[in-house]
């Protein structure tokens, strides 16, 4: 053990047996443990705030979302419509699949179906599989093949988002987090200085502040901690996601316990809403070939060409660059273009639109995005 090390342990030990002492608890096996031990509910926190009421709940009631909540999710015309739109999101991410996380060449055993060309020792992947000959082809990785999609409470698509991560080397250019800037820029797009003209009446009259009450985001994976915090400050009111995400530990769900709305208090976190509970039978598709992916005896995701570069990884990034689950977000994509709608005629909010409406929208959208949309760029990057 060296100095650093003995003094760091000391620092922790000291540190714990303090915290252990004033609360109450004792470490146990190396965990703390608060059996036998009575902690009050501190004073700044309001008696009857979901926090307070949960401060004695084991951290599993915490972290799940009591079934009679997801319930509310509505009648099964609103699942129908979640479904649809859920079928969009995988459409997108699959036309705009980019699964060169370490450059184009190289080698990449878990996508050969990704293979532009081989030539010698070289192979090259594509970026854009689907570009067709008048479109710019990505072939440089921008970031995950991670997207989120916003949805007004009358079915409308206001926009889409991709994680933009490498782009801007950075690790938190997030798809929701970059959806939810872009859903506050919107709003000011048609704010000019000439808006008012001849008053400032126009602009008086403006909300100093808006919220994202009635919106529903659709995303790749569970929210982490600061997509879930941006979309709970924005007053999101639900997120649908396409696969669980360990990084994420339960963050969503916690949040949305300890933050529901009560009569003293507005503010609230999104409702964290797993794919399977709208239908969508490739959410257990993904989680269980990421299992699989995690499971498997470490194997290199990718050799370069030189061979000097070696990467070995299970991270669930990775995992999605492969051709397993390039394939699930392929077939839950082309659903979309044979769904049959058993509630066409019924909207999910009144005076919203119908699930056919919906659907018909959906497929509109896509060709849209297919052509203008990339993966969210001709927008404000
Ligand atoms: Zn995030």
């Amino acid at each position: 053990m060296d100095a650093i090390t003995r003094i760091t342990r000391r620092s922790f030990l000291a540190r714990t047996a303090t915290i252990a002492g004033g609360a109450g608890l004792t470490l146990a096996g190396g965990h703390f443990s608060s059996a036998n031990a009575a902690s009050p509910v501190p004073g700044d926190l309001q008696p009857d705030s979901p926090i307070a009421k949960n401060w004695e709940n084991p951290l599993h009631m915490i972290a799940t979302i009591e079934s009679n909540v997801a319930d509310s999710l509505g009648a099964p015309s609103c699942l129908e419509r979640h479904k649809i739109y859920c079928l969009l999101l995988m459409k997108l991410i699959h036309r705009f699949w980019n699964g060169n996380k370490y450059g184009p060449f190289g080698t990449y055993p878990q996508r050969n179906k990704q293979i532009e060309y081989k030539h010698n020792s070289y192979t090259r992947y594509k970026g854009d599989l689907y570009a067709g000959p008048n479109l710019t082809i990505w072939d440089r990785y921008l970031g995950h093949n991670i997207a989120a999609m916003a949805v007004d409470r009358n079915g409308e698509i206001i926009d889409f988002e991709f994680n933009h991560n490498e782009l801007f080397r950075s690790s938190s250019e997030h798809a929701e987090a970059r959806l939810v800037r872009r859903l506050f820029d919107l709003t000011e797009i048609f704010d000019h200085w000439k808006t008012p003209r001849t008053s400032f009446k126009g602009l008086r009259d403006k909300a100093r502040e808006l919220d994202l009450t009635d919106i529903t985001i659709y995303t790749s994976l569970e929210s982490c901690a600061q997509c879930s915090g941006m979309m709970s400050l924005a007053r999101v009111k639900e997120v649908v996601f396409l696969q669980f995400d360990p990084g994420a530990y339960r963050i969503g769900n916690i949040m949305y316990n300890l933050a529901r709305k009560t009569a003293k208090s507005t503010s609230m976190s999104p409702l964290p809403i797993p794919a399977d509970r709208v239908g969508i039978k490739y959410f257990t598709q993904l989680n269980d070939s990421y299992q699989r992916f995690l499971s498997t005896p470490p194997q290199t995701f990718f050799t370069s060409s030189d061979h000097k570069i070696k990467k070995s990884t299970d991270s669930i990034t990775s995992f999605l660059c492969t051709d397993e689950a390039m394939d699930i977000f392929k077939k839950g994509g082309d659903e979309i273009a044979v769904m049959e709608l058993e509630h066409p005629n019924v909207a999910c909010s009144p005076g919203g639109w119908t699930n056919q409406m919906c659907l018909d929208h959906a497929k509109c959208f896509f060709e849209y995005a297919d052509i203008q949309g990339f993966r969210g760029s001709p927008h404000k990057l």
